[in-house]
């Protein structure tokens, strides 16, 4: 292991140790659970707006560590950021858990590159972008969301 994913290693187990905006929000805009039955993980993810502001987000559940730690980044990146970013950052976060971005720009991500690994590792994809979609169908007004048939799509193109 080299000394960088060594690095995130130790990111993960933190976040998962020590899990940030780890609680129930019932002055909550919106609240929608997730689950991932191919591992167990599920998960609670609140949000806040203001206007177009992310004002405040949190979770709760239970799961594996690369779920709780990727919810518990998520929500510390996300806060204060726009809705169109929090879309952006989505699409980034996808992208590098998917396996479709390089080493320097998964070193742009910031603490969320932590769990740029699980890109070799199918299954803990899901785990990696629960809470993730769960925000995103937040955002979008959606309900409950299962990451049963998300992954790496072979056939997906751009
Ligand atoms: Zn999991």
């Amino acid at each position: 292991m080299s000394n960088l994913e060594a690095l995130y290693q130790e990111v993960i187990l933190d976040h998962n140790r020590k899990p940030r905006n780890f609680r129930e929000m019932p002055d909550a805009d919106r609240h929608v659970d997730g689950r991932n039955p191919l591992c167990g993980d599920q998960v609670t993810v609140w949000l806040k707006l203001e206007g177009d502001k992310v004002a405040d987000v949190s979770f709760k559940g239970v799961g594996c560590a690369v779920s709780k730690s990727s919810a518990s980044i998520m929500t510390q990146v996300v806060k204060g950021k726009t809705v169109a970013e929090t879309r952006e950052l989505f699409e980034k976060f996808h992208k590098m858990v998917t396996g479709k971005m390089t080493v320097a720009e998964r070193e742009q991500m910031g603490s969320l590159a932590a769990l740029g690994g699980v890109s070799q590792f199918p299954l803990r994809v899901k785990c990696a972008s629960l809470a993730w979609h769960a925000l995103k169908s937040a955002i979008d007004g959606g309900g409950e969301v299962s990451t049963e048939g998300d992954g790496p799509a072979p056939t997906q193109g751009a």
